[in-house]
C-alpha cells in the first residue's frame, strides 16, 4: 500500500514550510518533502555563520544545491555560482536574513496585470501574520507572528558614517522603518534573526508542529504523478530507492525557481518542443522556465579602520568561543549587513530603482565564481554594494536532461540589457562620491575594490560585468498570470492541470525592489489561505 498525505507539499524552504504549517494547523495529514538534510546545526541556525558557510566550499556544498549558470554573454562568458539552500528551511536557513518586502507598487503591478488578490492592500496581511516585528502591531507591520524581525544592532562607525553622508549626498531622508508607507532613502537593515537565532522558516513554522504534519529529510521528488489531468501524488528518490506517495487533496510544489519548473517539466509540463527533446511526454504545453530574472550586485570594497571586524580565521574563532559562553554577546548573533538605501537613479520612473547594501567587512574581489576559499583583502573595511532591483534582461531555466537528478540549465541572460549596466554604474559613481564627502573622507584610507585602475564611467561600465553578481534573488520561472504566457493562474493553480499548485518565488511576474525571502514567505502565506479559504 503506498504512503498517503492530504496535502504534499514539495520543498521546505521559505514558502514550503509555511504552506505546510498552515495546511496542518487546519487538522489535515501533510507530508513535507525536502531534498536537504535537517537544519539543526550551528552553521545554519546562527545568523554570524554566513560568512564561514559561504566562503569555505566544504561547508557549503553541505547545504546548497552547487548550481552554476551556463556561460553569460554579458559577462564575459562566466559561469555565476547560483547558490540555493539544500537544507531543511530552503534559501531561508542560508540567506543573509535582511528583511526586505519590496515597494508597494510592485504588487499593485502584479495586480494590474489582472493578478486578482495580490496588489499591496491584498498581500498586506500576509506580510502581517508572519512577522513578529520589534516594534510590535501597527497599521504596517505585525507583531505576533513566527519569524521575529529586528533592526541591526550595535552599529560600527563605518556603517553609521556612511548612513549619514550618503543622506547627504543623495538628498534622501534617513527612514525609521523602509518596510512601512515608504521605502525611499537610508535606514538601518531589518534582520530576519532575534537573540542569536536565524528565523528561517523552519524555525519558525516547523519546531512547534504537530504529528499531522510529517517532514521527510534528504528526500528528492523525481516527478508529479498526474492521472486523468489531476495530480494524485509525487514519486520520490530516497536511500531506500525509488517510491510513489499519493495526495488525497492537492500537490503544491514549492521547490523554489529551479526547482518547481524543473519538476514541472519532468512531469509533462513545459514547452512542448524542449519536453519531446528529451524524450518526455507532453500533457500541458507551457511556457515554463521563461522569464528568469534576477537582481545583481557590485560590491565596492573601502580601508577604514572604523570598519572594525577582520575577516581572518582567529578574529572568528574568538567570537565564537565568546559566543558560546554568551550566546546573542558578538557579531556572530547577527547578520553582517547594517544599512540599506533605495534611491532613484537617472533611469527611475517614480520609484527607487537602485538598492545599496552596506556592510562593515571588506569582500571577495573582483567575483567569487570560482569554487575555491576567497580571501578577502585583511584589512577592515566597509563594502557598499551598488544593486540592480528592476533588471530588463530576461533569461531562462531549462532541462539538461531527463534525469532528475541532473542540474538544470540556469541562463539568467544577465546585462543582456544596457539599462542594466547603466543602473549598477549610476549606482558606483553615487557610491564614490559618498566615501569622498566631508561626512566620512578623513575615515576612509582607500578604495580597495574596484580601486583607482577604474577611474571614471568608461572603466566602470567595462567593469561591471567581470564584478557584476547575483544577490541570489532569482523569480519568475513559472509566472503567475491570466494571459496565454502565464504558467499558473492567481489561485496558483498550473494551467490546465487539477490538483497542482505552485507557491514560491518562481510564480512572481517580476521581481520586487528588495530582497526575495519575505515575499516569498508572503506568497506561502497567501498560497495557504487560498487553499483553506476555498470556497
Ligand atoms: C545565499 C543566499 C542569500 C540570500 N540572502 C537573502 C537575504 O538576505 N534576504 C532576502 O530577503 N532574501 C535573500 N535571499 C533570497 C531568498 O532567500 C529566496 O528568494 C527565498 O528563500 C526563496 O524561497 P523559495 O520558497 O522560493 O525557495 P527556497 O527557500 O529555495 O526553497 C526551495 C526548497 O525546495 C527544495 N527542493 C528543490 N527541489 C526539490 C526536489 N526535487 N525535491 C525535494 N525538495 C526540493 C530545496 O532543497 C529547498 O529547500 C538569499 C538567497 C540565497 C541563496
Amino acid at each position: 500500500m503506498q504512503p498517503v498525505a492530504d496535502y504534499i507539499v514539495v520543498g521546505a524552504g521559505s514558502a514550503g514550510c509555511i504552506i505546510a504549517k498552515r495546511l496542518a494547523d487546519t487538522g489535515a495529514a501533510v507530508l513535507l518533502i525536502e531534498a536537504g538534510r535537517r537544519d539543526n546545526t550551528q552553521l545554519v541556525r546562527k545568523p554570524g555563520m554566513i560568512g564561514p558557510l559561504h566562503s569555505v566550499p566544504q561547508l557549503k556544498r553541505t547545504v546548497d544545491w552547487g548550481h552554476y549558470t551556463t556561460p553569460q554573454a554579458g559577462a564575459l562568458g562566466r559561469r555565476i555560482p547560483q547558490t540555493h539552500g539544500k537544507v531543511v528551511g530552503g534559501s531561508s536557513s542560508i540567506n543573509g536574513m535582511v528583511f526586505v518586502r519590496g515597494n508597494r507598487h510592485n504588487f499593485d503591478d502584479w495586480a494590474a496585470e489582472g493578478n486578482a488578490g495580490w496588489s499591496f492592500t491584498d498581500v498586506l496581511p500576509s506580510f502581517k501574520r508572519f512577522e513578529s516585528f520589534e516594534d510590535g502591531e501597527s497599521n504596517y507591520r505585525g507583531g505576533s507572528g513566527p519569524i521575529k524581525v529586528t533592526r541591526a544592532k550595535n552599529l560600527t562607525p563605518a556603517s553609521q558614517s556612511f548612513l549619514e553622508a550618503f543622506s547627504a549626498t543623495a538628498g534622501v531622508k534617513q527612514l525609521d522603518d523602509y518596510n512601512a508607507e515608504s521605502q525611499e532613502g537610508v535606514s538601518l537593515f531589518q534582520q530576519s534573526n532575534a537573540a542569536g537565532l536565524r528565523y528561517s522558516t523552519a524555525v519558525g513554522y516547523l519546531d512547534d508542529r504537530g504529528s499531522n504534519l510529517t517532514v521527510l529529510p534528504k528526500t528528492q521528488v523525481v516527478r508529479v504523478v498526474i492521472e486523468n489531468g489531476r495530480a494524485t501524488g509525487v514519486e520520490v528518490l530516497s536511500r531506500h530507492g525509488r517510491e510513489m506517495i499519493r495526495a488525497n487533496r492537492e500537490v503544491i510544489l514549492s521547490a523554489g525557481v529551479f526547482g518547481s519548473p524543473q519538476l514541472l517539466m519532468l512531469s509533462g509540463i513545459g514547452p512542448a518542443d524542449h519536453l519531446r527533446g528529451h524524450g518526455l511526454d507532453v500533457l500541458a504545453d507551457l511556457p515554463v522556465g521563461e522569464n528568469l530574472h534576477d537582481h545583481l550586485f557590485v560590491p565596492m570594497t573601502y580601508a577604514m579602520p572604523t570598519g572594525v571586524h577582520r575577516p581572518n580565521p582567529l578574529y572568528f574563532g574568538n567570537a565564537w568561543v565568546r559566543e558560546r559562553f554568551r550566546s546573542g554577546s558578538t557579531w556572530l548573533a547577527r547578520s553582517v549587513f547594517e544599512v540599506v538605501a533605495f534611491v532613484r537613479t537617472r533611469q527611475a520612473g517614480e520609484i527607487p530603482d537602485l538598492q545599496l547594501h552596506v556592510l562593515p567587512w571588506s569582500y571577495p574581489a573582483p567575483n567569487q565564481d570560482a569554487p575555491i576559499r576567497h580571501k578577502p583583502d585583511p584589512r577592515r573595511a566597509l563594502t557598499v554594494m551598488s544593486t540592480l532591483i528592476y533588471p530588463k534582461s530576461r533569461g531562462t531555466l531549462r532541462l539538461a536532461s531527463d534525469d532528475p537528478t541532473a542540474a538544470p540549465l540556469i541562463d539568467p541572460n544577465y546585462l543582456a540589457e544596457q539599462s542594466d549596466v547603466d543602473v549598477l554604474v549610476d549606482g558606483m559613481e553615487l557610491i564614490r562620491e559618498t566615501m569622498s564627502a566631508t561626512a566620512i573622507c578623513d575615515g576612509v584610507q582607500c578604495e580597495i575594490a574596484p580601486g583607482p585602475g577604474f577611474p571614471d564611467r568608461a572603466a566602470l561600465a567595462r567593469e561591471v560585468r567581470n564584478r557584476a553578481t547575483t544577490v541570489y534573488h532569482p523569480v519568475g520561472t513559472c509566472r503567475m498570470g491570466v494571459d496565454e504566457r502565464a504558467v499558473v493562474d492567481p489561485a496558483l493553480m498550473v494551467r490546465g492541470v487539477d490538483g497542482l499548485r505552485v507557491a514560491d518565488a518562481s510564480i512572481m511576474p517580476s521581481i520586487v525592489g528588495g530582497n526575495t525571502n519575505a515575499a516569498s514567505m508572503m506568497i506561502g502565506e497567501r498560497c495557504a489561505e487560498l487553499i483553506t479559504q476555498a470556497p
